[in-house]
């Protein structure tokens, strides 16, 4: 970017859960150049938490680390109360944490299922009734919102996947609870959307970006002819917790070069 990012999230504070990779990583480093402080939640890589920090604040931003685990009630409330009296408030949740614990539909275990589950759907539940509480304790700030959350959601919200049925389930999940709690919410002025992405290169498809013939095979799906990058999900991340988008709420905003589009269409009949 050539020019200094307008500061349009200044005087406010992020927790982006799961940033010390990937899309998490991204959205972190991308709301503090916009001037937010940022939480920087990570499970057990402590390094990785470390990079995003760094580049944060190589950027002039603020950021401090915190380790919680999102599948824990205690962990989350931990990491809430640690942002509080590191910076005073919560204003945007990134509930971005989430994994991958694939296999065919017999050999999925209980605990396949439950892990997955417990993390992308249960541990976003439970950050986002956590940042409620706050958003409701501290009041109307510098946003004309009270608060704002973005789940990272998948376009396996809606696109089923053989093979991935408890991922495409909490994703499924994670999107009504999106919908409902904006219904509820939306009179309080707390803004709750979802970011979709399709494909992005991150640790957790790194076996299929990082295979030639599977990558070949995946671009078949992305009309725009590339695999996604983090900073194509980090921007509208930005962009969504800001007023810019103060009329938006209960809304996925789908990332995915065109994955949802039917693309086995093109060029078919
Ligand atoms: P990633 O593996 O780099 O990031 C996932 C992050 O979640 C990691 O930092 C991991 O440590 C963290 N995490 C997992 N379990 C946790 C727990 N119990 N507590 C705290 N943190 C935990 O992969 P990513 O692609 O950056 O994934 C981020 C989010 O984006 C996930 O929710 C994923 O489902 C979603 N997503 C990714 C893609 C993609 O193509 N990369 C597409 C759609 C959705």
């Amino acid at each position: 970017m050539s020019q200094a990012p307008e500061r349009f999230l200044a005087d406010q504070t992020a927790i982006v859960t799961g940033a010390s990779s990937g899309l998490g990583q991204a959205c972190a480093i991308a709301l503090a150049a916009r001037g937010a402080a940022v939480a920087v939640n990570y499970r057990s890589d402590a390094d990785g938490a470390a990079d995003t920090i760094r580049e944060i604040e190589a950027a002039g931003g603020k950021a401090f680390p915190f380790k919680a685990d999102i599948s824990q009630e205690e962990d989350i409330k931990a990491l809430f109360a640690a942002t509080v009296e590191t910076y005073g408030t919560v204003d945007i949740l990134v509930a971005n944490a989430g994994l991958q614990m694939d296999g065919a539909f017999t050999d999925l275990t209980k605990k396949d299922w439950d892990t997955v589950i417990g993390v992308n759907l249960t541990g976003a539940f439970l950050c986002m009734q956590e940042a409620v509480r706050q958003f409701r304790k501290q009041g109307m700030r510098s946003s004309r919102a009270l608060g704002k959350i973005i789940a990272m959601s998948s376009v396996h919200d809606v696109i089923p996947w053989a093979g991935h049925v408890n991922y495409a389930a909490s994703k499924g999940g994670l999107s009504m609870l999106m919908k409902s709690a904006a219904q509820e919410l939306a009179a309080e002025k707390i803004r709750v959307n979802a970011i979709a992405p399709g494909a992005i290169a991150t640790a957790i498809n790194k076996s299929v970006w990082g295979d030639e013939e599977k990558y070949k095979e995946l671009l078949k799906i992305m009309p725009y002819g590339r695999i996604g990058e983090t900073r194509d999900v980090g921007e509208a991340c930005a962009w969504m917790a800001s007023d810019y988008a103060d009329y938006m709420t209960g809304h996925t905003l789908v990332i995915d070069g065109g994955m949802e589009l039917y693309p086995e269409f093109i060029g078919n009949g």
